[in-house]
């Protein structure tokens, strides 16, 4: 009997595992389970999504920030930080860009900045949906109350990013300074489902201080929680935190743990994240080779790319922009997939 393979057939057959099983499933893993996983993982997606891959514009649209996350580039205490805040303008003239280009959703990623009001927000995704009513509008803007991200998916907003960033309370409290908890994390994750938004997840790969049990743990709350979304991405150091010394994630652990999230929930939005193009040169090709089914090319002004700096190293003028579409459609088609122009919405009729 070969207890990885027979966990990889439960994993496909049941989405289920243990968290000792899944803790094997990762400590054991070697060429033979990788593969096999890597089949499951995209055949599963294909069923839900063919050979296609959605595309969102990621518009980086402050990095002010209030919090301290340790590990974060733009954390509050970065004095190095050049900070910088979109204007409203500049951020419809990023969305007129990439409708343009041919995507149909918007990513509004930033720090917890305090000028995002709720009135600011809605004002601005109502002019983001009056102006392309058939684009989907996604916030990845942090923690903030159940009536803030009612008000903001009532004027339009669809889809909301949140990462639970560790689901152990220990391993959180080392990345987090004790004014953030993951308690908290978990209730707004509840409260963005129960307002109506499509809802991502997810964690660093290889963050500081993490173990293989706590990724068993992440798999678990992905299980439980059932996201519609969920970001993977590898940790990378950043050189002006405590962090700066720490190695970054593996992108083979990264790509190993893609295909477990796809069989574990096969109709998942899963991206093929910008970190994991960054650690490798062909990152956001494997991901897609091992399940994920979404890439979020930066739309954001050039002027800006560079200091929305999370990690070292962040890629932000090749292949990974926006404006070089047709390179990624190119490098998709190579691997067998294609860049569709649509919303990319979850998948749920099969
Ligand atoms: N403020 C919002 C939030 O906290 O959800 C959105 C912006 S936050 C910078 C987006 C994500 O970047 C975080 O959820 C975190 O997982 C990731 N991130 C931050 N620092 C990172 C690093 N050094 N390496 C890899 N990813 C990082």
């Amino acid at each position: 009997m070969n207890k990885l393979i027979d966990l990889i057939e439960k994993l496909n057959d049941t989405h289920s595992l243990t968290l000792d099983e899944y803790e094997y499933l990762i400590d054991n893993r070697n060429d033979e389970a990788t593969e096999l996983l890597k089949n499951y993982a995209t055949e599963t997606r294909k069923k839900y999504y063919k050979n296609h891959v959605f595309v969102r514009g990621l518009i980086e649209v402050s990095n002010i920030c209030k919090n301290d996350c340790y590990y974060c580039g733009i954390r509050k205490s970065n004095i190095y930080c050049d900070r910088y805040r979109l204007s409203k303008a500049e951020i419809l003239g990023c969305c007129k860009e990439g409708y343009a280009l041919g995507f149909r959703t918007f990513v509004l990623q930033g720090g917890e900045d305090g000028v995002f009001t709720d009135e600011w927000l809605c004002d601005l995704i109502s002019s983001i949906k009056k102006n392309h009513p058939d684009c989907a509008v996604t916030l990845s803007l942090g923690e903030r109350s159940k009536e803030s991200y009612q008000k903001l998916y009532d004027s339009g907003a669809d889809r909301y990013l949140l990462r639970h960033e560790t689901a152990d309370e220990t391993h959180y409290s080392k990345l987090h300074p004790s004014n953030l908890t993951l308690e908290n994390r978990i209730v707004c994750l509840n409260n963005l489902k129960e307002v109506g938004f499509q809802v991502g997840c997810g964690f660093m790969v290889g963050s500081p201080y993490q173990t293989t049990r706590n990724i068993a743990q992440d798999l678990k709350f992905i299980e439980d929680f059932s996201p519609d979304m969920c970001g993977v991405g590898p940790f990378i150091p950043h050189k002006d935190t405590i962090f700066k010394d720490e190695k970054a994630g593996d992108a083979e652990l990264c790509c190993y743990l893609l295909s477990i999230i796809r069989l574990i929930k096969p109709n998942i939005l899963l991206p093929a994240t910008t970190a994991l193009g960054t650690v490798e040169n062909d990152g956001r090709e494997k991901g897609i080779l091992s399940g994920a089914n979404v890439i979020m090319p930066n739309l954001s002004p050039l002027s800006v790319r560079k200091k929305y700096a999370l990690y070292d190293g962040k890629i932000s003028t090749g292949e990974e922009s926006a404006q070089s579409l047709n390179k990624l459609k190119k490098s998709m088609n190579a691997i067998g997939y294609k860049v569709v122009e649509n919303r990319g919405d979850i998948n749920n009729n099969l």
